[in-house]
């Protein structure tokens, strides 16, 4: 006689109860041949399912000996269970465990999927299958849109579709009506009939009777194992092969399925997937926005750098820009300006004192920035004259009351249109004679104010309006011909002989460029700082709702689990649902950075926003990385689910 399909010695099963365990199954034995239909009956709770769930090679926590097909099974390892349960086995549930997001045509693919087969192949194989099973005209039916009877056809649909050598049904008609149950049962019969070796759990008496031989279980022992007399001698069934695809494409097919899986899973839960992104969208579009905002201040102020020109040095008071004695320091004096001045590399020297104070004509009065500057002023910082001219060194050394102003100055105090030039207006009580009006700046770093713009000779608002003999600057354009490094260690030179002491610091705009960039990056450093906390607040809210998801789609899992999927199937799954959410929550997060640099751009004048590439590609990257470093708990908490715990969970 030849080995029998499934045999089974000393079978035990024992759970443990806190320190106690109890013995569901007792040192079973059993042969099973192949092409046997053979019912299990026994009352409830005798053990009936734990052992169905072992010759199912869903429960591996058991010990003994199990042979099937005189392959020794003990101590599997959880993916070669698998393939056993996916190229032998073909499961039939008492509540048919049907997968609702799929329809009919998808559920009775899934195992074929984990099988590796060709997609063509398994639809075609899946269609005829209903087909035969009179579910033709249901194939793109969800599971609640069928009766009991026909999720339970689609059920068996699914067991056959890699094969189904050995079908094992767990009360398969325990939830049918009676008309559905005496249909399922013919069915069985007539698939035993081609071969398949049929294993059916039931209660039943009358369901029993259909069997071939009864094995009847009473508290975890085989009580008695009846044959029927005149039953057949058992058909074989001819080893179906299903046709293989390479193992690479195999694999790359799966993925393609698991994303597909995934994409559905998301879509079903519309809402929930939206507030999962909302941390990550949140995140990406404030670090894109940030960093955009901030490499386009960064080089707007360095635009307006460029066009002032690199050859001017600014000579200040004070040790450094931050010295808290500048303001007291006086001893930066029109001779120092005019020592320097006499230099060959200065092409022009502007002494320069500013305050602030009222300008009034006729009866408008408005808030002005009062600028002493020597004649050169305008040519140093490039500004060009709309009407009039600049004052020269005669009404600088005559301390002459003229002044130049600006475009926004002429608009504010010339309301009626009068031409400016010619015109006095009273800077603090002096009368100054309007000779020139300059366009408004357009490299002015210092706090935009709404204040006006005043220039007059130095000398005039030195003694004349703020009484004060020392300068607050003097700047120096260099010569073309001129190396600015040398000509600013020669001011520094000249200026530390004529003051003894150093108590003045030179600043070109070599120096206020990096300032300004080390700056704008130490603050997109900070706020970027701030965005990576929320996008990881955003990964912990993925992770969140990934183990709620696995939590909930723990029957889901199961049953993949039961029709094949190895662990690293239903890892796959998880993972790739969360990098989604991740990936989908970037780009959206993305788009809006856009958007929002878009509005602000139309909106505020002067902000602008630049996204480099690298920017878009680290969101993306970022927010996969997101996915898969918080997703993976969840995703292994998933794969390393027991099988039969899973499908057991409601
Ligand atoms: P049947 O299917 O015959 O009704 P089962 O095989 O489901 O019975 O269960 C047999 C016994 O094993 C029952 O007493 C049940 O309480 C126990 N049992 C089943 N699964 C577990 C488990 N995971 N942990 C502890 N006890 C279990
Ligand atoms: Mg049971």
């Amino acid at each position: 006689m030849t080995e029998p399909l499934i045999s089974i010695r000393q079978l035990r099963r024992e759970y443990p109860i806190g320190a106690e365990s109890i013995t569901v199954l007792k040192d079973i034995d059993l042969d099973i041949e192949a092409g046997e239909m053979i019912a299990i009956i026994g009352q409830s709770g005798s053990g009936k399912s734990t052992l169905m769930n072992v010759l199912g090679c869903l429960d591996n926590g058991w010990t003994g000996e199990y042979r099937l097909a005189g392959r020794d099974i003990a101590r599997l390892a959880p993916d070669e269970l698998a393939e056993l349960r996916r190229e032998h086995f073909g499961f039939i549930f008492q509540r048919y465990q049907l997968l609702a997001d799929l329809d009919a045509l998808e559920n009775v693919e899934v195992p074929a999927i984990y099988a590796g087969a060709r997609k063509e192949a398994r639809r075609e194989r899946a269609h005829q299958l209903l087909e035969r099973l009179g579910l033709g005209e249901r194939l793109t039916h969800r599971p609640n849109a069928l009766s009991g009877g026909q999720q339970q056809r689609v059920s068996v649909a699914r067991a056959l579709i890699n094969g189904g050598e050995i079908i094992l049904a767990d009360e398969p008609t325990g939830a049918l009506d009676s008309k559905s149950g005496k249909e399922l049962m013919a069915l069985l019969k007539e698939l035993n009939a081609e071969g398949h070796t049929i294993i059916i759990v039931t209660h039943d008496p009358t369901v029993a009777s259909q069997a071939d031989r009864v094995v009847e279980l009473s508290d975890g022992v085989i009580i008695a194992d009846r044959r029927k007399d005149d039953a057949a001698a058992p058909v074989r069934k001819a080893a179906e092969t299903i046709k293989r695809i390479p193992r690479w494409r195999e694999a790359l097919d799966r993925v393609g399925e698991a994303f597909q899986m995934a994409l559905r899973a998301l879509s079903s839960h519309r809402l929930r997937t939206f507030l999962t992104m909302l941390g990550i969208i949140i995140g990406i579009a404030s670090v894109v926005s940030v960093v955009a905002l901030g490499q386009g201040s960064q080089q707007t102020v360095l635009d307006r750098i460029s066009s002032i020109g690199t050859n001017t040095i600014n000579v200040m008071p004070g040790t450094s820009a931050a010295d808290r004695r500048r303001d007291a320091i006086r001893t930066l004096v029109p001779a120092d300006a005019a020592a320097i001045a006499a230099k060959a590399y200065a092409d022009s020297v502007t002494p320069q004192v500013s305050s602030n104070g009222q300008a009034r004509y006729r009866n408008v009065s408005a808030a002005a920035q009062i600028q002493g500057v020597g004649a050169d002023y305008f040519r140093v910082n490039n500004r060009s004259f709309v009407e009039g001219a600049a004052f020269d060194e005669t009404s600088t050394g005559a301390l002459a009351q003229v002044a130049v102003i600006d475009t926004t100055a002429r608009d504010t105090l010339f309301t009626n249109g009068e031409d400016a030039v010619g015109q006095v207006v009273l800077v603090g009580n002096v009368p100054l004679r309007i000779i020139g009006v300059v366009a408004a700046s357009t490299n002015n770093f210092g706090p935009q104010s709404s204040s006006i713009s005043i220039w007059m000779p130095y000398t005039t608002a030195m003694s004349r309006i703020l009484g004060q003999s020392w300068l607050s600057t003097i700047t120096v354009r260099i010569a073309d011909s001129a190396d600015v490094t040398e000509a600013q260690a020669q001011i520094q030179a000249l200026l530390e002989q004529r003051h003894g002491t150093v108590d003045f610091s030179l600043q070109n705009t070599d120096t206020i460029r990096e300032t300004i960039q080390s700056t704008s990056q130490t603050l997109t450093l900070l706020i970027s700082a701030i965005a990576v906390i929320s996008l990881i607040v955003g990964g912990i809210g993925v992770m969140n709702i990934m183990l709620v998801s696995v939590r909930e789609r723990t029957r889901e899992i199961g049953v993949r689990m039961a029709v094949g999927a190895r662990q690293g199937d239903i890892l796959q799954q998880f993972l790739i649902e969360a990098v989604l959410v991740c990936l989908i929550g970037g780009t959206v997060g993305v788009l809006l950075s856009l958007g929002i640099g878009f509005g602000v751009e139309k909106l505020v004048s002067g902000l602008s926003f630049i996204y480099s590439p690298t920017t878009i590609i680290a969101a993306f990257v970022s927010s996969s990385l997101i996915g898969v470093l918080f997703g993976f708990m969840p995703a292994r908490s998933a794969a390393r689910l027991d099988p039969v715990v899973a499908l057991a969970s409601e």
